[in-house]
């Protein structure tokens, strides 16, 4: 259980995309004593290779090379990242919990539909998380109480029930409700979402302030949010110097064995390792070259730099 606040929490939609796209950065500021976490939204279970237990592993195993200081997968459906009110206060109630000053977040365009509403749900999470008069396990325990409601009444109606179908739109206060949140979702059978939840390992799921018995942590809003470009094709605003740390985060790509042993015919590792590396090495080095370093990783921000010292700006212009 998180027992300090973040510095820096990247949140992507799968394991394996952070150390793709921020991995570097977030070794080397980690390594410069800033503590460090890791979101992942889904666990990976319509992976075409391995499993959601598979990648669970592996992703603790690339936490650890990266040094970051906590990681967690959020139970959203793998291939179906939604932004959705429910996905809003999920990402929101662990920005609360783990109180980043940076939020690292992908580019909001890209081809893999996961990525980019990802960005968005990232976005508009951290501006839920600092309302302070949102009860965000009380939202959650309302929706998913809705939720359950219509699901019972399209039941009746399905079983050809006569009996008064309460209202769809009207949430029902009583049940699911007392401070407690969802790890005491409500029973809800008729919610296929519950038997989702039930069904999955508990493992790297958030340990939803048990800790704390049951008093929902503080409104929240990062300082700043960055995102992380290197999945599009779009010119970074900044990028980050990776030199030193880019061995290591090759390393913790390679960590995802299920994903990354088996991309070519042969039973052989190295043929799949040697192209795979190929390709990161040709990312890393361009945009390395844009700032006149060996390594980088790609980012933008939406707001202007502020500068004290024109003298002392960084990137050689001519
Ligand atoms: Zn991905």
């Amino acid at each position: 259980m998180l027992t300090s606040a973040l510095d820096i929490l990247a949140i992507a939609a799968h394991r394996d995309d952070v150390e793709q796209t921020c991995g570097g950065t977030l070794l080397k500021m980690a390594e410069r004593g800033h503590r460090t976490g890791i979101l992942d939204l889904t666990r990976g279970e319509m992976g075409t290779r391995g499993t959601a237990e598979d990648r669970a592993r592996e992703a603790t195993e690339a936490a650890r090379l990266l040094q970051v200081s906590w990681r967690e997968a959020l139970d959203i459906p793998d291939g179906r990242v939604e932004n959705t009110w429910e996905n809003r206060l999920k990402v929101a109630r662990v920005i609360r919990q783990t109180r980043p000053r940076v939020v690292i977040l992908p580019y909001w365009e890209g081809r893999h539909p996961d990525h980019y509403t990802a960005s968005k749900l990232g976005f508009e999470a951290c501006f839920l998380a600092g309302l302070a008069k949102l009860d965000v396990d009380r939202a959650i325990s309302d929706e998913q109480s809705a939720f359950s409601q219509v699901a019972s009444a399209v039941a009746s109606v399905v079983a050809g029930e006569k009996q008064h179908v309460p209202s769809a739109a009207k949430t029902d206060r009583s049940r699911g409700i007392g401070g407690t949140i969802g790890s005491r979702a409500l029973p809800g059978s008729a919610d296929p979402r519950n038997a989702e939840r039930s069904s999955l390992p508990d493992s790297n799921r958030v340990a939803y302030s048990s800790s704390n018995a049951g008093e929902a942590p503080a409104p929240h809003r990062p300082f700043k949010i960055i995102y992380a470009t290197l999945y599009y094709d779009i010119r970074p605003t900044f990028v980050v110097d990776i030199s030193e740390q880019f061995e290591a985060r090759f390393e913790s790509l390679m960590a995802y064995k299920s994903q990354f042993s088996d991309q070519e015919a042969g039973k052989d590792i190295f043929p799949a390792r040697a192209e795979i590396r190929g390709r990161i090495e040709a990312m890393a080095r361009f945009y390395g070259m844009m700032a006149g370093v060996s390594y980088a990783e790609p980012f933008l921000q939406k707001e202007v730099g502020l500068v004290e010292d024109v003298t002392a700006i960084p990137v050689k212009s001519i």
